[in-house]
């Protein structure tokens, strides 16, 4: 424990656990660049909070797309 600690890469927050479990959710994005990418060859990976990702995509030209799941 401890260990897994994360916070969002862009406002800094940490995200806050109970045991290994978090308490809140986040983005988690992995991405392997490769050969069209000027990043090739580099795995990257980013955490983003709600919060930071909604300010985000506030800015889109294309909205995401939203679908209500039917919970069990
Ligand atoms: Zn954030």
């Amino acid at each position: 424990m401890g260990e897994h600690k994360k916070f969002c890469h862009c406002c800094g927050k940490e995200f806050a656990m109970n045991g290994d479990m978090y308490m809140e959710e986040f983005l988690h994005i992995e991405k392997e660049w490769g050969y069209f990418s000027d990043q090739d060859g580099m795995n990257m990976s980013v955490d983003v909070c709600e919060k930071c990702l909604m300010g985000w995509i506030k800015n889109f030209k294309h909205k995401p797309e939203l679908q209500e799941r039917a919970e069990l």
